[in-house]
């Protein structure tokens, strides 16, 4: 079966008035994102208050549907049969072969849904339901309809075209990215940041993002992971624009100057404030990390709330209550699992105590946190000054 269009189902709950173009037309920029390197060529359009992808000649179906499937703000994808305006007679013959074509099995019970949005079609649409719906009985036998919960709701719509469509594939649901402002993810190589990310973007937040590495502890592989991530994120969530920071100098004065037991809670503590700079040139509203209650000394709630303590932006963690089984279920969904599993070192193992504080007091921390204070603004500075910036995506 050829399809010549997609149909784009989107859930509408609150999206009324202003706020339902801003949707759509987010919706449609991410669809021509999405399908920006599928083979073959599509018109993206909204029309009637729905959304369309046409394909003009020959296109690559899997690929294509494999992409749609990545564009959040879609609830369902209906592959779509177009036809000219035709006489009753002529179009039953289409929708036998329509039905034959899809339903080669033939036991299916059915519906036929006519809609009629182009009031010159001279028949209406009970009676449309009705003709067709004998057309099918009559060619295949073993079909039966059923009015209330039918296997096949054959949708046919009447437009400046004739559309048929039965099949429903479920898209990702969330928002289109681009209707919620943006946020600045802390990406490292793990298996957690980008499963954070997709989670944050998934509800409409266009995603930035920070790696921050060691040279020369830890190596160009480990950073070449992380671009990899936040490439198969960007699938998801749009170009990501990447900020790459060498945190050797301060991952060493810190070893230096800072009890061994306090290293990861500080270093935390810079990662986020030298984040947030990020964020807040760029105009982003929150930082997002890929954190879960107890999961790690640092991230006990005493852990969490010292490296909070740096933060007046928001920070989103959307793994919070997520168990580790939980957010590999996802990674594995969203194909960055096999990714974060390379065994390239990130910096944070490097500068590990054996026994790191799983209490840590605010206050002591920021004690510690003195010994810095000859030249730590300096160093802030050099490193923010000196990030390597990339786009990332298609
Ligand atoms: P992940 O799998 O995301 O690395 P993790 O379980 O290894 O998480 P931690 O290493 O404690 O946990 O990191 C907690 C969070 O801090 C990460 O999810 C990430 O958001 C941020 N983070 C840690 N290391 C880095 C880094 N090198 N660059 C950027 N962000 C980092
Ligand atoms: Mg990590």
């Amino acid at each position: 079966m050829t399809f010549h269009s997609f149909l784009i189902k989107y859930g509408e709950i609150g999206i009324k008035g202003k706020n339902r173009y801003m949707f759509e037309d987010a919706l449609v920029r991410q669809i021509r994102y999405a399908l920006k390197e599928v083979e073959g060529e599509f018109l993206v359009h909204k029309c009637h208050g729905r959304v369309y992808v046409d394909c003009e000649g020959e296109y690559d179906y899997e690929e294509t549907i494999e992409s749609l499937k990545k564009v959040f703000g879609i609830v369902g994808i209906c592959p779509v049969v177009r036809k000219p305006v035709k006489e009753l007679e002529e179009l039953k013959k289409d929708v036998v072969v329509y039905m034959g074509e899809m339903y080669p099995e033939g036991d299916k019970t059915f519906k036929v849904e006519a809609r009629r949005a182009n009031k010159r079609y001279p028949v209406n649409s009970m009676e449309i339901n009705c003709a067709l719906g004998e057309a099918v009985l009559d060619a295949y036998p073993e079909m039966k309809v059923e009015v209330h919960h039918p296997d096949v709701r054959l949708n046919v719509e009447i437009r400046e075209e004739i559309y048929l469509y039965s099949e429903i594939i479920p898209g990702p649901g969330g928002m289109p990215v681009g209707t919620n402002g943006s946020a600045m993810l802390l990406l490292s190589g793990g298996i957690d940041s980008p499963v954070a990310g997709y989670m944050i973007a998934k509800r409409g937040v266009e995603i930035e993002a920070v790696y921050f590495h060691a040279p020369p502890y830890t190596s160009e592989r480990a950073k070449e992971k992380v671009i990899d991530l936040a490439r198969l994120v960007s699938a998801y969530a749009g170009p990501i624009k990447l900020h790459i920071v060498n945190f050797t100098d301060i991952q060493l004065a810190i070893y230096e100057k800072c009890p061994h037991d306090e290293l990861t809670i500080i270093m935390r503590r810079y990662m986020m404030r030298i984040a947030e700079q990020f964020a807040k040139k760029d105009g982003c509203l929150g930082l997002i990390t890929g954190e879960s209650i107890g999961q790690v000394a640092s991230q006990t709630m005493q852990s969490l709330a010292a490296t909070n303590a740096v933060c007046t932006l928001p920070v989103y963690r959307p793994l919070i209550g997520f168990d580790k089984r939980e957010i590999v279920e996802i990674s594995e969904k969203i194909d960055t699992y096999e990714t974060s599993i390379q065994p390239f070192e990130d910096c944070c193992t490097i500068f590990v105590a054996k026994h790191p504080v799983t209490k840590p007091n605010v206050e002591r921390i920021e004690k510690s946190e003195l010994n810095l204070s000859e030249n730590i603004e300096e160093l802030v500075k050099t490193a923010v000054e000196t990030a390597e910036v990339i786009t990332v995506g298609k």
